[in-house]
Parts: C-alpha cells; structure tokens; sequence
C-alpha cells in the first residue's frame, strides 16, 4: 500500500465537486488496511472510507484526513447460494454478473457504487422497497483495531441506515459481505435490470450528480416534498436541483462545495417538517456538514 499526500478529490465522487485529501490510499488486502488504520492514528487525522463516491461530495479545500478506497473486489461462491463479495465490487457490475449465473439481485438496479457503500447505507428501492439487507447474511469489518464479523440482526439495519453509521468512535471499514441471493431464470433477471434501466433512464439524472439528497420523511418521498414546497427551482452557484427528479442536486461543471450546502439549506428552510440529509457532505476537517 503506498500513501500518497495532496491527491485531488473532485474525479473520485460522482458530483465532481471536491478539492484534495491530505493523505490518501487504495487498500487491496486486510493487511493495508490495518496499516492505514495505524497511519492515520500516527498523523492524528480522521480516516475516510470511500466507495465510488456516489453519495459524497467533499469540500473544495484540503480535506485533513486519510481517505481510503477498498480496491479488493473478488467474488467467491461459498456454497450454491450464498457468496462473499468484497467491499470494492462495483454494484451494477455484481448485478449484471450474477444475473448471468442465475442469482437475482436485480431490485438494486440502477444503485451505483460499491458493495461497500450500499451496505454502509442499506441502499435500496424506497422506504417500502427492498433494500441491500434483505440478502446479507453477515459483514466482515475492521473497527475498533480489530476484525469484527456482524451478522445481520448485529447490522442493525433500517431504512437507509446500519450500525455502520453510526459507530463514530471507531469508524468502521467494510472489507466483504456474505449474501444469500434467490435463484431465478437468467433470461428474466436480465429482462427485469433492462426494464428497472429504463425506467431510471426516464425519471433520474445520470451526470454530475450523487443522490440521493435527503431522506424520505415518515414514508413521503423527499422529491415529492420538496415540489410541494415549491422549492425544485432552487439553485445556487453552479448546483440546482434536476429538473428530473427533485431529490438530485445537479454540478453545471463549475459548483463547488458551497453552493450545494446553500441549496440543501434552502431546501431544508422550506420545508418546515425537516428533511434529514442523506448525502455525506464531507468538510475539511474531515468532519459532516449536516
Ligand atoms: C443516479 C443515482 C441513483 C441512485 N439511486 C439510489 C437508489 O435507488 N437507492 C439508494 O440507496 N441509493 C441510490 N443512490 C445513491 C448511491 O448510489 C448509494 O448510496 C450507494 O450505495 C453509494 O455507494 P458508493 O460506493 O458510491 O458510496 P460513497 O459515496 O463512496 O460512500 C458513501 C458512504 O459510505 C461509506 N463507505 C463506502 N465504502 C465503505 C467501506 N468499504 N467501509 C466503510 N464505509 C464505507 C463512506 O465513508 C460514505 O460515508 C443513487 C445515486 C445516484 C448518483
């Protein structure tokens, strides 16, 4: 593992907004992944996973941290339904390859990122959907300087959340996750993504932008509050909201940081009732805006 300083940030998230991290590394094995948990202990500065950067925007200036990406990303077929898949698997690829084997998991077309984004967040259709927990059997972590498996009640899983998020005092890496994923006729599972494609391809925006913005609230999806609001013209600086979908800010190519806190702020002045953020906005201290 090599630890590079002064890496930008802004091609590694989906927003293309971000400016460098002080220290940064790709992790292939579990031994480099103790390493960089050691570094960043040595240099005193927070450690930041990062998966395909789907769900994060960083700030424009240096971010005083160790941001790691988990590059490991193998595939292993424990026994004839369940598999361990490592946390640098990119999700759509995962979905396209295990359809070809018969393996279904096509209700999470259309996620992009990492396995280990989607389980940190329970990615995942709406708030009466299906989500990524519904196949976990158990995940493999480094927390706490130690290596942890939870199974999936220890997870703690809910709607867009994980006990992941919320173990701030040893801020967990994902290394792999075991799934139990159903069986299906591959022709079906491949028709079933192409019409989910679709139909995302109709309703969402696919560039320069990371989503989703905020959570439904108490089962209203936020896009929809936010239109009855008014608030799907709010614009600040080079970021807006897509006028596709109101739960979308989208980078004109010169937005920064800023702009999309201003836009989320409006949002959430508008909107009386609260809106909690999904997205993770990342400071320069390493630490969340919102
Ligand atoms: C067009 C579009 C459509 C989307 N549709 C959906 C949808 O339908 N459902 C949905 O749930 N999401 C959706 N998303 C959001 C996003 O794709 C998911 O949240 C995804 O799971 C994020 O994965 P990532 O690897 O990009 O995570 P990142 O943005 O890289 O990281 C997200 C969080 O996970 C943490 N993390 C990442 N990897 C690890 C790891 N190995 N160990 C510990 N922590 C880690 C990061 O620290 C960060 O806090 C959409 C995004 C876009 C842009």
């Amino acid at each position: 593992m090599k630890i590079q300083e002064n890496v930008s940030l802004k091609g590694k998230t989906t927003m293309r907004i971000g400016g460098s991290a002080k220290y940064y590394a790709e992790l292939s094995s579990k031994e480099d992944v103790e390493r960089a948990v050691e570094f960043a202990q040595q240099k005193n500065v927070p450690l930041i996973p990062l998966g395909g950067g789907s769900n994060t925007i960083f700030a424009n200036g240096e971010i005083n941290a160790l941001v790691v990406r988990i590059t490991a990303s193998d595939v292993r077929i424990t026994n004839h339904e369940s598999l361990t898949v490592e946390a640098g698997k990119n999700l759509p690829m995962l979905i396209n390859e295990l359809a070809k084997q018969g393996l279904d998991l096509s209700p999470l077309t259309g996620i992009l990122g990492t396995v280990g984004g989607a389980v940190f967040g329970n990615a995942g259709q709406g708030p009466n959907g299906i989500w990524i927990d519904s196949y976990i059997e158990s995940v493999e972590v480094f927390t706490d300087s130690e290596w942890k498996v939870y199974n999936n009640d220890e997870c703690d899983f809910s709607y867009r959340e994980s006990v992941f998020k919320n173990l701030q005092k040893a801020p967990p890496i994902i290394w792999s996750v075991t799934l139990a994923i159903p069986k299906r006729d591959p022709t079906e599972i491949e028709a079933e993504i192409k019409r989910l494609l679709q139909q995302r391809i109709e309703t969402q925006p696919h560039v320069k932008t990371a989503g989703s913005c905020f959570k439904a609230a108490g089962g209203t999806p936020a896009w929809q509050l936010i239109d009855n609001a008014g608030l799907r013209e709010t614009a600040h600086g080079g970021v807006h909201i897509s006028e596709k979908h109101a739960n979308f800010l989208i980078n004109d190519g010169e937005g920064t940081f800023d702009d999309a806190v201003q836009v989320v702020k409006t949002i959430e002045d508008g909107i009386p009732e609260g809106l909690e953020v999904e997205m993770r906005f990342i400071k320069e201290d390493g630490t969340l805006q919102f």
